[in-house]
C-alpha cells in the first residue's frame, strides 16, 4: 500500500506540479522544479533515518536486483564476501555475488526452511572479507532480524528492501544498505542505495558507468535520466512519514499491528500454524499456514470477498502472507484478525 494521502496529492498535482501547468513526468530532469523534488526526497530520508554526513543518498534504476549484482561488480573482484542467508532473496544476493567471486555463507538456516535467524555471538567472519551481505527482512518467509548485524572490521551491506523506514536504524553500522523502494518508500523503478563515503574510492577503474556508484555519485544521481515521477513519490512518502513522528512512530504503530495478528495466530489453537520462530518474526511480513493447502485456498479467496486482499503467500512458500508495510492502517490489521476468527470457528 501506499498511504492514501500521498495518492491524492499526487493526483492533485498530477496535470500541473506546484502551479507549473505541467506534470512532474514531463518536465525536464535538470529543471529546478526537479531538482528540488530530488533534494526533498534526499533530505526526507535523511531526516528519517537519521542518515550521518559520512554516507550518500542514491536514487537507482534496476530495482533491488540489480544491487545483487552491483555490490559484486563494484566490491567482490575476486576476492570473498560473507553472506548470511535467511531466506529467498538472501540466496538470489549469493547466486548473483558468484559470479564475480567467492561466497563464504557464514550462516543459513535454509534446511530448516528459513525460520529464523542467527544470534549475535554464532557468526564468525571470514578475516579478509571484501564485506558480510544480510537481509534484513526476508519478505517472503517473514523472517526479520530483530537487531542489527556487526561485524567489527567488515563492510556490512544490508538489503533492507522490506523493512526500511519500518524503525529506526543506526546507519553508522552500515557500509552500504539498500531497499527497493516499492513497500515502505514509494513505487517500483526507484531503488535507494546509502553508502559511506569511503566505499566509492573502492569501486574499480573500468567500470561501466551506469553501475559504478562513484559515477552515480558525483553526478547527483543524475548520471541518465532519473525514474522522475518515483522520486517525486518518495518525497511525498517521506514528508507523509515525517508529519506523522517519522521512524519512532510508525515503529510503535507497527508493532501493535504485529503484535495483533501474531496473537491471532498464537491463540488459535492450532488452526493458524506461523512460519517463522519466535525470535525472527517480521512485523511486516505475517506468514502462516492453515491445517492443509485447500484450506489456505479456500481463506485467501474468501478473504479477497471479504475485501482483504493480497493474502495468498508467496509461491514459494505457499499459505498465507500478510503484508503490513507503513501505510498500512491498524483498522486493515483489525478487520484481518476479525475475519480470521470467523473463518476458523467455520472451518475448525
Ligand atoms: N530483496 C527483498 C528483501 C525483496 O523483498 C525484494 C522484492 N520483493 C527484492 C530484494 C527484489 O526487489 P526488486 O523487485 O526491486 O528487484
Amino acid at each position: 500500500m501506499l498511504p492514501t494521502d500521498v495518492l491524492q496529492r499526487a493526483r492533485e498535482e498530477l496535470l500541473s506540479f506546484n502551479g507549473i501547468g505541467m506534470s512532474i513526468m514531463e518536465i525536464s530532469h535538470r529543471s529546478r522544479h526537479f531538482r528540488g523534488v530530488l533534494e526533498k526526497a534526499e533530505s526526507g530520508l535523511r531526516e528519517l533515518l537519521s542518515v550521518p554526513d559520512t554516507h550518500r543518498i542514491l536514487f537507482l534504476q534496476g530495482g533491488a536486483s540489480l544491487q545483487f549484482s552491483m555490490i559484486p561488480m563494484n566490491f567482490l573482484a575476486g576476492a570473498t564476501a560473507d553472506h548470511v542467508v535467511t531466506g529467498a532473496w538472501g540466496k538470489k544476493a549469493v547466486v548473483e555475488a558468484q559470479k564475480c567471486g567467492s561466497v563464504n555463507i557464514i550462516w543459513t538456516d535454509q534446511a530448516n526452511g528459513f525460520r529464523t535467524i542467527p544470534d549475535r555471538e554464532e557468526l564468525r567472519f571470514t578475516p579478509e572479507a571484501a564485506y558480510v551481505h544480510y537481509t534484513s527482512n526476508e519478505t517472503i518467509e517473514g523472517v526479520e532480524f530483530d537487531h542489527e548485524l556487526v561485524a567489527g572490521g567488515t563492510p556490512v551491506i544490508c538489503d533492507a528492501s522490506s523493512d526500511i523506514l519500518s524503525k529506526p536504524i543506526d546507519l553508522e553500522n552500515y557500509a552500504l544498505l539498500y531497499a527497493g523502494a516499492q513497500k515502505n518508500i514509494g513505487p517500483s523503478g526507484v531503488c535507494v542505495v546509502i553508502i559511506r563515503e569511503d566505499m566509492l574510492a573502492r569501486v574499480p577503474a573500468g567500470q561501466a558507468s551506469s553501475l559504478d556508484y562513484r559515477a552515480i555519485a558525483e553526478a547527483d544521481s543524475m548520471l541518465n535520466t532519473p525514474n522522475t515521477w518515483g522520486i517525486y513519490i518518495v518525497s511525498l512518502v517521506c514528508e507523509w512519514l515525517l508529519e506523522r513522528g517519522g521512524v519512532v512512530a510508525i515503529e510503535q504503530q507497527n508493532k501493535a499491528k504485529a503484535r495483533s495478528l501474531y496473537s491471532a495466530i498464537d491463540s488459535s489453537d492450532g488452526f493458524y500454524t506461523g512460519h517463522a520462530a519466535r525470535n525472527a518474526r517480521s512485523r511486516m511480513n505475517v506468514t502462516f499456514h492453515l491445517p492443509d493447502d485447500r484450506l489456505d485456498a479456500q481463506f485467501a479467496a474468501e478473504a479477497e470477498d471479504a475485501g482483504l486482499s493480497g493474502l495468498k503467500g508467496h509461491r514459494v512458500l505457499g499459505g498465507i502472507r500478510a503484508s503490513i508495510y507503513n501505510a498500512m492502517p491498524l483498522e486493515g490489521v483489525e478487520a484481518l484478525v476479525g475475519f480470521m476468527g470467523e473463518f476458523s470457528k467455520r472451518n475448525g
